[in-house]
């Protein structure tokens, strides 16, 4: 070591060893980036990790962007990969459960990339709703621009982490450019008669004056947002007739990967629940008996097949016809009366205990061939029917067309001709309703429709979009109508269809309308004639791995692949489901203090934590600790700033990755640093010792010339572990990255093999080809992960090297990712009679091609498999699984062999001692691995 003559950037007099250029210093004033200094700092200080942040961050983003443009351009030809989150609400503060889901999807999006895919990673605002109009009202500012302020605030802070978003795919959903296109769908829906109107008992909120769908209400009746114990209000409301599409989001779940949605299909399908009844819509006839109203009952049968044989329509006291008509006494019948959709003749409808009725539904058809009260009611009335089941009833008369059909192929075909009749005929199930979706709010998508006294409702022409919000003066709602009514100039216009004077809706739509297809505009964003062109979903949907809270399970998910059957339904998408795999990740609580006496939330300030167990400070109050969800009242949360500035991106993205799989909750505790810290330090050690040793020769010859001390069999042989080991890495980083998404599984794999890394004798890494590819693809694995770090470690590692396996002259972003050697063996399990035997290597090469057939002959040479098949035996059967292309499981049935388990014990023994052995053959194995890899 000697004092260096003076190092041109850095001012600054260090040791420093000549060979290497390794500097031996506290270095605190030096300005330490490697591209800029040509100077390796030997540690890794706090220091140096926000420098080299600093310096990387414009690099990346330059990089990211032209990754970004190269899919956009037409002639990519790469295979996809659209990875997604579930954007955010602007509310203006980025908390650390947001760090943690983008931090996510950089990950696999950056994976991706380097696994050689044109990768779609959007980010926009989920920007309309209730928050902005409150804000407004508290602070008198325009919702608009406390959104658009928030919106720039948070597009800041999401820029400084250093993700890969595609910000030219960018939207606001509160932007006219955006929500012309959800008005678009909303007419193209009402076109298809599946937005519709409907006078009925609504959820009331009191305190967000506006109503409710029936999925916004938790189980307590209470308001999903505001809290409130939900009212019962009769208004006229827009609805979307989700029911018509409930069988076909039922059998959606079907296309979905079930080990990841596994969860989330129990919700929805909990929630859609099974499809047992159809559709009937009765049109209703004016009580002049001459002309038809404008409003229709859809009635919900399980006996579709006797629609000949109504005698009447039960409706509940309740519903909105009752109330309307003012005839709500048991019994009464109604001065109007329904139109039979198929025999078109006037049916009575009658006041009915409610009792009777399907449970969520507000009307029943009266069948006398299957009810005994609907038949003396009929007879009491006198109201005619026919019976329409004959003497076996098993087969229909009475029923016109169907007479002579069996109950179930009556069901198809009445259902069949409803549909033709587009008088409904679809499946659905008892308990789900359509989807209220107008709101008497402001900031909201204006609901495109133009009320004429002459013509009724009216849809706004598709040239004549979008619908504009207007600036009001008042954002306080009236007696439930929106403040929209307050500004008249946009109020009045005229009729598109007479041309007479009429006024607008006022009504605005639910915000979860505008989230149900933000990621189709992504595809498009900039589209000025079309919502999003089909021949894009057609190449990008469906979104490969959507990431979000589990919150949004069941409304968000629900109303999206909503939308999405019906614009497939329309040939406008290649798939009805949207969303093709799904990670829903937990949530990140924080720490809570609470006196134990009161309950008392306390701020981590005022906490003494020198004894055993933390006390209040002023008043030495015991005290109870928790991690509880983030939140401003239990003095919990963590501002990711503050973590930021001090601790940088990277390890703040490693620690938020690390020791807890991404769909569980994660407390959090900045003692998990210390392990990051100390791993990025241990590989930063890797990368300088690899270039003192590299530059203790100039030369290949020279540097192995100097490794004469070990012999060549020896290095042979290391070159081979080291090859080996790199594999077994790289197979199993790439199953968590691709089929489980456990990224802290992988993070932790990637411990292992730099503390394996660390022990390899330097007389072998400094010659060793395979130390240097393994070394590299070390930092390009960790480069998803923390990009700044990766690109540094990397611009130093790159000169040193002597061996072609990489391209140098990129960066580290640049590199693919790590393959697996052609004659790596992959592993092959072989289980006969359910206990799994042994476990066979297949080279890489052959592996996608595998068979059960090519399979199976490899096992037969298996040495065990040989020795346990003492004689020539039957095998019964055989299958094989191969997950994704990491490993592969044959499964045998050998009737005749004894595996060595008494065949005396009971069947649950039986399994007991199958799983035990199992168990041990694998401890075997492990064993076996751990010692080939550690000697
Ligand atoms: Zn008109």
């Amino acid at each position: 070591m000697k004092s260096v003559r003076s190092l041109a950037q850095c001012k600054v007099l260090v040791r420093h060893c000549q060979r290497c250029r390794w500097i031996e210093s506290n270095i605190e004033a030096v300005r330490c980036i490697y591209n800029k200094t040509g100077v390796w700092i030997p540690r890794l200080t706090n220091e140096t990790r926000l420098e080299i942040e600093k310096y990387w961050r414009p690099h990346i983003q330059k990089h990211d962007a032209e990754k970004a443009q190269e899919t956009k351009q037409a002639t990519c030809e790469k295979p996809k990969f659209y990875a997604l989150c579930m954007f955010p609400y602007p509310s203006g503060n980025l908390h650390l459960g947001h760090v943690r889901v983008y931090t996510l999807s950089d990950v696999m999006a950056r994976y991706q990339q380097a696994q050689g895919k044109a990768v779609i990673h959007p980010m926009g605002w989920d920007a309309f709703g209730l928050p902005a109009e409150n804000a407004a009202i508290e602070r008198g500012v325009r919702p608009k621009d406390w959104t658009y302020s928030n919106i720039k605030r948070m597009k800041q802070q999401l820029q400084n982490l250093g993700l890969s978003f595609d910000w030219s795919r960018e939207v606001a959903t509160c932007d006219p450019e955006y929500y012309k296109w959800t008005q678009w769908i909303f007419l193209k829906m009402y076109e298809k008669g599946l937005a519709f109107q409907k006078k009925g008992l609504v959820n009331w909120d009191p305190v967000d004056m506006t109503v409710l769908a029936d999925e916004q209400i938790d189980d307590q009746g209470c308001s999903w947002r505001s809290g409130a114990e939900v009212e019962q209000k009769y208004l006229t409301q827009w609805y979307l007739r989700t029911t018509v599409f409930s069988e076909s989001l039922l059998d959606g779940l079907n296309e979905v990967d079930s080990s990841l949605w596994r969860d989330i299909i129990k919700l929805q399908k909990n929630w859609i629940s099974e499809c047992k009844g159809h559709r009937v819509e009765f049109k209703i006839l004016q009580q002049d008996s001459e002309s038809l109203s404008s409003d229709s009952l859809t009635i919900y049968t399980e006996d579709v097949d006797l629609i000949y044989g109504i005698s009447h329509i039960c409706v509940k006291p309740s519903s909105y016809l009752c109330v309307d008509l003012g005839v709500q006494d048991e019994g009464t019948i109604l001065p109007v009366q329904a139109i039979h959709p198929l025999t078109d003749q006037p049916v009575s409808m009658v006041v009915t205990n409610e009792k009777d009725m399907y449970v969520n539904k507000e009307t029943m058809l009266a069948i006398p061939s299957i009810s005994k009260t609907a038949r003396t009611v009929a007879n009491e009335y006198g109201f005619p029917f026919h019976d329409v089941l004959d003497g076996t009833e098993e087969r229909l008369k009475n029923s016109g067309e169907f007479n002579g059909l069996s109950r179930q192929e009556a069901t198809s075909k009445v259902q069949e001709k409803l549909l033709a009749l587009g008088l409904g005929g679809e499946r659905v199930s008892e308990q789900l309703n359509d989807w209220l979706i107008s709101r008497q709010r402001y900031w909201g998508t204006p609901i495109p429709v133009i009320h004429c006294d002459r013509c009724g409702t009216v849809p706004v022409p598709y040239e004549d979009l979008p619908v504009e919000l207007p600036d009001v003066k008042q954002l306080i709602s009236k007696g439930g109508q929106s403040p929209l009514a307050d500004n008249e100039t946009w109020l009045h216009t005229t009729c598109p269809k007479c041309g007479g004077p009429a006024k607008r809706e006022t009504d605005t739509m639910d915000t979860f309308v505008d989230s149900t297809w933000y990621f189709l505009r992504f595809l498009d964003s900039k589209n000025q004639l079309m919502a999003f062109d089909p021949a894009l979903a057609k190449k990008y949907m469906p979104v490969d791995l959507y990431i979000g809270g589990k919150e949004h399970a069941v409304l968000h998910l629900y109303f999206a692949r909503f939308v999405n059957h019906f614009l497939h339904s329309l040939d406008l998408l290649p798939c009805r489901e949207p969303f093709g795999n799904l990670l829903t990740q937990g949530m990140v609580n924080g720490m809570s203090y609470r006196v134990k006496a009161t309950g008392k939330y306390i701020p981590v300030d005022q906490v003494d934590q020198s004894g055993k167990r933390p006390f209040e400070k002023e008043t030495g109050a015991e005290l109870i600790t928790e991690f509880e969800k983030m939140s401003k009242s239990k003095y919990n949360g963590v501002d990711p700033k503050d973590v930021l500035s001090e601790f940088g991106i990277d390890s703040t993205r490693l620690c938020i990755l690390s020791n807890v799989s991404p769909h569980s909750d994660r407390n959090w505790s900045n003692d998990v640093y210390k392990g990051v810290l100390t791993w990025q330090g241990k590989v930063w050690t890797l990368v300088t010792n690899f270039r003192h040793h590299r530059s203790l020769g100039s030369s290949e010859d020279e540097i192995k010339s100097e490794s004469i001390t070990l012999k060549a069999e020896d290095h042979e042989e290391w070159e081979k572990k080291i090859d080996d080991i790199r594999n077994h890495i790289i197979n199993n980083i790439n199953f968590q990255l691709d089929v489980t998404f456990h990224i802290n599984s992988a993070i932790s794999r990637l411990h292992s093999y730099t503390s394996w890394l660390t022990k390899v004798p330097s007389e072998v890494s400094r010659a060793s080809k395979a130390y240097e590819r393994a070394l590299a693809d070390l930092i390009v694995m960790i480069s998803p992960m923390a990009p700044h770090y990766a690109s540094e470690l990397w611009s130093g590692f790159k000169p040193c090297t002597l061996y072609e396996s990489h391209d140098w002259a990129s960066d580290v972003l640049d590199q693919g990712w790590p393959r697996l050697d052609d004659d790596f063996m992959m592993p092959l399990t072989y289980r006969i009679n359910n206990v799994d035997v042994s476990e066979i290597g297949v080279p890489y090469k052959m592996f996608d091609e595998l068979t059960k057939e090519i399979a199976l002959s490899l096992v037969q040479q298996d040495p065990t498999f040989c020795r346990l098949m003492t004689k020539p035996m039957d095998i019964d059967n055989y299958h094989l699984k191969i997950d994704k292309g990491f490993k592969a499981l044959l499964s045998l049935k050998v009737p005749d062999l004894d595996l060595g388990i008494d065949k005396s014990a009971t069947a649950s023994e039986k399994t007991k001692q199958a799983r035990k052995l199992g168990k041990q053959r694998k401890k075997l194995r492990t064993m076996e691995v751990n010692n080939a890899s550690s000697s």
